[in-house]
């Protein structure tokens, strides 16, 4: 990584100057003000209206955001929901190499090559005393394709492979305690999703972009076979066939252009048509790491965040849940409410963002209070959402089934709201 480094990050920030100065600032194309009209609604755009909202110029973006805004009242109302979770980074091992990544490691880097049961039971207990729901499984993919320690580990302990470990784990954390997994363990096969299912009432796989320029050579997944867009297609395609409720989303900043972003959000749609089952949308802004191939490389501006943010639920329609992490826009996330998202996703009072290392969650009273001078209800979900509960509930155990009963009121939502954590000890709650 570190060979290339200058080299990408060169082309990289050449792209993305390009990009800027060709499209991004472009004046209101034709039809625009219809299009937007026609979305207020709630009605899911068609593609080629979806394609007209790349035209969209600054001057457009408060009737862009507003016509989002109100189409997420309309089926969503002044409710953010976020879900309280630890994050179980299971291993930090990988078989690729993204240009922006600082998650991944090699085995002289790592301090251990995969966490212990014991391990991940005592940071899913520690969440679970301070209230939390969610038992977020991220981990680097299948490095025993690329590390023979990595290999001799898991035979060491009866697995052939990485997704082998972490179903058995998933049904640790269910057995032993009343927290609900959610694997996030990038592509799966069907029979690997169909282990993981009677253990996670949802998963999710970012799809982060369908643009084949970014795995091309200078790329920031040129080296990363598994973010070929066909193949995590694929994935979110067998999550459908499966019935799992499914969390993706695409990554914002990455070198793509606007009509490669609603590309990828047409294609989240057409599947979410097909099966029902796409949960939820992420809209993740990249942000640059030290380090990393990407590191002179420019973050998306609040304003072309925005656009993507109003866009997005634009093409989704308003029944779909839309969500920006508060941790990368630490400054200003209550800005993208206005924009029609209606959650936060995971956010944990115990466990750094592994991911993103350098940006600290919010804390619980700072994010009921933002939420509250923008006019919403913040309220804790579990990882999957009221209205997908039902969605595919047969796959999962039946021991899964009574905690995901026991933790939820009568709409689906965390028992006792926000006021759960009023006290705790942990001084990022509410008290
Ligand atoms: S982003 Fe994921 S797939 Fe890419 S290098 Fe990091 S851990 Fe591996």
């Amino acid at each position: 990584m570190a060979m290339r480094r200058s080299g990408m990050g060169a082309l990289i920030g050449r792209r993305v100057k390009v990009l800027i100065t060709t499209e991004r600032m472009t004046q209101s194309g034709p039809g625009l003000a219809a299009v937007i009209e026609s979305a207020r609604d709630g009605r899911a755009l068609s593609e080629v209206d979806a394609q007209a909202l790349a035209g969209a110029g600054v001057s457009d973006l408060p009737e862009l955001c507003a016509a989002a805004a109100e189409s997420r009242d309309k089926v969503k109302g002044r409710k953010v929901t976020f879900s309280p979770k630890v994050f179980i980074p299971l291993t930090r091992l990988c078989r690729d190499f993204c240009g922006y990544c600082t998650f991944r490691q090699d085995p002289t880097q790592a301090a251990n090559l995969f966490m212990t049961p014991e391990e991940i039971l005592g940071v899913a207990r520690a969440g679970q005393d301070l209230g939390c729901t969610e038992a977020l499984f991220t981990l680097g993919e299948r490095p025993e394709q690329r590390y023979p320690e990595a290999k001799a580990w898991l035979v060491d302990r009866g697995y052939d492979s990485t997704l082998g470990y972490l179903a058995d784990m998933c049904r640790l954390v269910v057995e032993e305690t009343s927290m609900t997994p959610h694997a996030n363990p990038g592509t799966m096969s069907r029979r690997e999703m169909a282990a993981l299912r009677p253990f996670n009432p949802s998963m999710g796989l970012m799809l982060e972009s369908t643009s084949p320029r970014l795995y091309g050579p200078g790329g920031p997944h040129e080296s990363a076979p598994s973010k070929r867009p066909r193949v995590r297609l694929r994935t979110l395609e067998i999550a459908g066939e499966l019935e799992v409720p499914f969390t993706t989303g695409i990554l914002v900043g990455i070198g793509e252009t606007r009509l490669e972003s609603i590309d990828a959000l047409l294609a989240i749609r057409g599947l979410h048509q097909r099966f029902g089952h796409v949960q939820e949308v992420i809209i993740q802004n990249f942000l640059a790491k030290p380090d990393t191939m990407m590191a002179g490389v420019a973050a998306p501006s609040s304003d072309e965040f925005r656009w993507t943010v109003a866009s997005a639920r634009l093409i989704l329609g308003a029944d779909m849940n839309l969500q920006v992490p508060p941790n990368l826009n630490a400054g200003d996330y209550q800005v993208y409410l206005d924009a029609g998202i209606n959650d936060w996703g995971g956010v944990s009072p115990l466990t750094i963002d592994y991911v993103n290392p350098e940006a600290p969650w919010p804390g619980l009273r700072e994010l009921r209070d933002r939420s509250a001078e923008m006019g919403f209800e913040l309220k804790p979900r579990l990882p999957v959402y009221p209205e997908f509960l039902g969605f595919g509930a047969d796959h999962l155990s039946t021991g899964l089934r009574q905690t995901l009963s026991s933790l939820i009121d009568d709409d689906g939502y965390v028992t006792g709201g926000i006021g759960r954590y009023a006290g705790t000890r942990n001084g990022n709650h509410p008290g």
